[in-house]
């Protein structure tokens, strides 16, 4: 009898999107509440810094600071948050007032452009997606959804706890899911794509959507396709998954059946959605398209779900 694991692929491809390369060790259910104290009390500790929404780094492959760095650009070290550890080191992140003066050499960019220039470690960009994610979530959930008293960080980030009520509240990410439909028919194997008004020009990518409370990742692929484009999906087969720190969200990616062909596209979501070619599409990917229609980068999931169908890739 064939062994389970032999029919799988040998590489997850959840590993070949962006974000995707955090190789930290959180130890989020053994940490003290000093933890952070702590943590600054290693001299090798690294800090990830931002100002807003901007990464700062100190040369275009180094986004890492020490506490005394950190501190003359004004970041709250009270504040920060332990992400993990690397290699027995902390690895921490914090924020700079947004009026902090920056030295000239240093660069502040934001984490989409910095996961698309390719100048960062994949690690160090899964970490900063992980200290953005969290960032997004604590600026949002200040006050115990329990009782509305204002709650204290603690756990270096990990949790929330309500002096008042006494609940405890821990980080949460947002499932969307990302899918590439495909239709079989006499025109041979065609694939769905949309283009929401807010797109550069020219581009097209998979139809997405926050999953709903009750639904398992199938419904909310059928459920979404049928909203936005009106095809009606049979089978789902799930992809790759991608850290999505806008706010914080985990994409997960799927390719899905149609049993139907005729689009009725939702006008308030969809500025265009269209069947693809496998031409079209590897046209698409490859930037050659006559018309000059585009893919999301190969960091983004929908490059890869694009590509497993058009390219085998
Ligand atoms: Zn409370």
């Amino acid at each position: 009898m064939a062994r389970f694991f032999d029919s799988l692929p040998p590489t997850e491809s959840s590993r070949r999107v962006g974000f995707a390369g955090n190789r930290i060790d959180r130890q989020s259910e053994h940490r003290d509440p000093d933890v952070v104290a702590a943590a600054f009390g290693n001299p090798h500790a690294r800090v990830y810094l931002f100002r807003g929404d901007k990464v700062l780094r100190k040369a275009p492959a180094d986004p890492q600071f020490v506490a005394g760095e950190a501190a003359a650009l004004g970041a709250s070290l009270g504040d920060a948050l332990l992400l993990g550890w690397s290699a027995g080191v902390p690895q921490l992140a914090a924020l700079v007032p947004e009026q902090a003066t920056l030295p000239a050499t240093m660069l502040a960019t934001d984490l989409r452009t910095l996961a698309s220039e390719g100048a960062l470690s994949s690690e160090n960009l899964g970490a900063l997606a992980q200290a953005r994610s969290l960032m997004n979530w604590h600026a949002r959930h200040r006050f115990c959804p329990n009782c509305g008293a204002a709650t204290v960080v603690t756990l270096g980030g990990y949790r929330r706890d309500c002096p008042l009520c006494g609940a405890e509240h821990f980080p949460r990410t947002d499932p969307v899911v990302i899918m590439i439909t495909i239709h079989d028919g006499p025109l041979g194997e065609r694939a769905l794509l949309g283009r929401q008004r807010q797109f550069m020009p020219g581009m097209y990518s998979a139809l997405a959507g926050f999953m709903e409370p009750g639904e398992t990742i199938e419904d909310a692929v059928r459920r979404e396709t049928l909203e936005e484009s009106g095809i009606t999906i049979g089978r789902v087969a799930y992809h790759a998954s991608q850290p999505w720190p806008f706010p914080m969200s985990l994409m997960i990616g799927c390719h899905a059946e149609a049993l139907s062909e005729e689009i009725r596209r939702d006008d308030a979501e969809l500025e265009d959605c269209r069947w693809f070619s496998r031409d079209e599409a590897r046209a698409i990917l490859a930037g050659t398209h006559p018309d000059g229609l585009r893919a999301p980068n190969s960091i983004a999931i929908a490059h890869r779900l694009l590509s497993a169908w058009a390219l085998a890739d």
